[in-house]
């Protein structure tokens, strides 16, 4: 005997928990900017804002507080990336200050518009994976 046909978001695609994903995978997809359950729905509305629900399998986003986890990976990555390579352009050939100014601060401001995007994507996929979505969020938002 079976119940009303279930309709809506998610009524194809398997409904699977956080165990089941792989976390290897659910880093692809939140590199991909998709849902790290289904690997489907777009994880992002606009540039950085998270969908409050999966359009594909119907997953909330609401127990989901990344915080600044994502933009914290990006200063440390991209400070080592870039104060290594000032430092190798100047031992190698000693350029003038406004040339360092011109190609550091572009490539602080180009880096992080490229990597944060796929950080807080990898962040809120890992948070799915380690930490059930199901739970509300605790008090203090943390
Ligand atoms: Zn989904």
């Amino acid at each position: 005997m079976s119940g009303p046909s279930p309709s809506g978001p998610g009524t194809d695609v398997p409904q699977t928990g956080a165990g089941d994903v792989t976390v290897t995978g659910v880093i692809f997809r939140g590199l991909r900017g998709r849902c790290p359950r289904c690997g489907r729905g777009a994880l992002f509305d606009g540039y950085l804002r998270i969908v409050d629900r999966c359009s594909a399998c119907g997953l909330g986003f609401g127990g989901h507080d990344v915080g600044d986890g994502a933009i914290v990976f990006v200063i440390f990555v991209l400070g080592f990336a870039v104060v290594g390579a000032a430092l190798a352009v100047e031992l190698a050939y000693q350029p003038p200050l406004w040339l360092h100014a011109a190609l550091w601060g572009p490539a602080v401001l180009g880096g992080a518009l490229l990597l944060l995007r796929p950080a807080k994507g990898v962040t809120v996929a890992l948070q799915y994976r380690f930490r059930s979505t199901e739970e509300p969020p605790r008090p203090g938002g943390i």
